[in-house]
């Protein structure tokens, strides 16, 4: 059937938003309903269903044992440790449960979840080595506070990567080796307080720059090297330069740091980040990809919309999908879904291999689901109770008619019905401690009044033996005897230590030690990332109109793509 873009109005915010032709099309194929919320309200509720980075003590639900946990002590669901939840002496039919067509589907579904065991840790348990304070983990070794990771090695205080190796402070990195406090990396060596910077190798405060040598303070370099604030030098003058600059003392990198960036405000930016591989995107960290619409952080996907952080390639047909690819196809309103998954569906943590699941949370290995919480390895199930194939597409078409008329009414009196993603309220965390507050930072008010818990309680604080102010300027003057300090964050004023492999690594790099806390060096991080939005406005060039994350009212000068590879390629 031919479709019109319609608009509609937004059941959560009440805001106009449009479901393209495209999107009916898409609908109609997988034999759901449009969407009854807009476009970011899907992707903020599918993000208060994950929590990677608020990491509480509590005790094991089996074993007793003290866990570290992303499901907080005071909440009421069941919790395992990882080596508890991963091991073969339960698969979730313990807690099978017959279903009553009298009440509401997710109702059920929602007490179900009450009963089955959490993973403590959204993390491949069995794929990990030594890095057991991190969360969101595959394929692991050596780390220490990353979040969000696979393949990584000697990584401190990171997120969102994908093969970085002996490198701390970090947000996206990818395929890089002894890199520091740097953003959206790929194929870097020693690249250190740098952005967007691309096969490079010994590169310092500078952003979008490729298949560059010996650089530092500079923008938008290709095939350069031995440049300080853009301006090229020889060998030996640029060597000379560096002695001068003094990139080991913490007081000239604050130096440094502010001379470059107004190098980097002085250069034109791409009106998004991504490279010239992309064809027919529009979306932000987008990074070889084909016939994409409203994406962000992506890598190597297609026929994607309103899709997000598909960290590890690929994803292919996929529409309201956060995370994380690693050959997913045809996922739809999802989150915390990957490896091989195939057709899923409203659901949050399947993974690895799920094909064909619909409201599943944490479905290991499972495949045509409907409905089911913590269930490993598993077919034809529906509320964790197994059905024959014949019985199970019977009832499961049953619950989705009754779910068309019989909806699950949240605590705001919101009716929830077939085909879209789980209420507000069955959430395992409150949103400010949800990835939703990371993105979409929400006062308590505004959460609660959308449904969502929050969490008053205050972090505990440390009391410091030292000042960061009295923190020595260069690593020569630190001394091991700094492992055994609590230093106090200048930022929030907070304990925070400096830990073994960390001081090795800013050892290996010759860097001074941080006068922040690993928190507030994230947050900042963070606050440096272009957010998932999408503002009109125009080239800065050629006054066509752009799609881009910057904001209107931003600093940076903005150019359309075709202007920007007119210059920069
Ligand atoms: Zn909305
Ligand atoms: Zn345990
Ligand atoms: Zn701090
Ligand atoms: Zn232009």
């Amino acid at each position: 059937m031919q479709h019109e873009n319609e608009t509609r109005i937004c059941q959560n915010c009440k805001k106009d938003f449009t479901i393209e032709s495209d999107d009916f099309s898409f609908y109609e194929k997988i034999k759901v309903p449009p969407p009854t919320w807009c476009g970011e309200c899907r992707f903020v509720r599918r993000l208060a269903f994950q929590n990677l980075w608020n990491i509480y003590w509590r005790n094991c639900n089996k074993c007793g044992d003290k866990t570290l946990s992303m499901i907080s002590p005071d909440h009421r669901y069941v919790v395992y440790c990882p080596s508890c939840w991963w091991k073969d002496d339960w698969d979730g039919t313990e807690n099978a449960m017959e279903y009553d067509p009298s009440r509401s589907f997710l109702e059920q579904f929602k007490e179900l979840r009450e009963k089955t065991p959490y993973n403590a840790l959204s993390s491949l348990y069995t794929s990990l080595k030594n890095s057991d304070y991190s969360n969101g983990l595959a394929w692991c070794k050596d780390c220490y506070l990353i979040f969000w990771a696979d393949y990584c090695d000697g990584v401190y205080y990171s997120s969102m990567l994908n093969g970085l190796k002996y490198s701390a402070d970090c947000l996206r990195g990818k395929n890089s080796e002894l890199c520091y406090e740097s953003i959206d990396i790929n194929k870097d060596y020693q690249t250190f307080f740098s952005e967007e910077c691309d096969s490079c190798v010994n590169v310092w405060f500078s952003r979008n720059l490729y298949n560059c040598t010996n650089c530092i303070g500079c923008a938008n370099m290709r095939g350069v090297s031995n440049c300080i604030f853009n301006i090229k030098y020889s060998k030996e003058d640029y060597e000379q330069k560096v002695k001068e600059l003094r990139l080991d003392s913490w007081q000239k990198l604050q130096d440094v740091e502010k001379q470059s960036y107004e190098v980097w405000l002085e250069n034109p930016y791409r009106s998004y980040t991504g490279n010239s591989l992309n064809l027919n995107v529009t979306g932000d960290y987008v990074y070889g990809s084909r016939n994409c619409k409203n994406v962000y952080m992506c890598d190597d996907i297609e026929n994607c919309r309103w899709t997000q952080f598909v960290t590890v390639p690929t994803a292919k047909d996929c529409m309201d999908y956060s995370g994380w690819g690693n050959s997913a196809s045809r996922i739809y309103e999802s989150v915390a879904v990957g490896e091989k998954a195939d057709s899923v569906y409203f659901s949050s943590e399947c993974w690895p291999d799920c094909l064909n699941v619909e409201y599943g949370s944490w479905n290991i290995a499972g495949k045509n689901n409907f409905g089911c919480a913590n269930l490993k390895r598993k077919s034809y199930f529906i509320l964790n109770k197994e059905y024959s194939k014949e019985e199970y597409e019977r009832l499961k078409a049953k619950i989705i008619e009754d779910m068309k008329v019989n909806p699950y009414i949240d605590k705001l009196g919101r009716e929830f019905y077939y085909g879209e993603f789980f209420p507000p309220e069955l959430s395992s965390f409150p949103y400010n401690k949800s990835n939703a507050m990371r993105f979409f930072p929400k006062t308590k008010n505004e959460a609660l009044s959308m449904g969502y818990e929050w969490d008053d309680t205050i972090d505990k604080i440390y009391e410091a033996t030292m000042k960061a102010e009295a923190l020595p300027d260069t690593l020569q003057e630190t001394k091991e005897d700094i492992l055994r300090e609590i230093i106090e964050c200048m930022n929030c004023g907070k304990g925070y230590r400096i830990v073994k492999g960390e001081l090795d690594l800013l050892c290996k790099m010759n860097l001074p030690p941080p006068h922040e806390c690993p928190k507030c060096r994230e947050n900042k991080r963070f606050a440096r990332l272009k957010p998932p939005k999408i503002y009109k406005r125009t080239c800065m060039k050629c006054e066509k109109e752009i799609n881009t994350s910057f904001a209107p009212d931003r600093p940076e000068i903005v150019y359309c793509v075709g202007c920007y590879q007119g210059e920069f390629l």
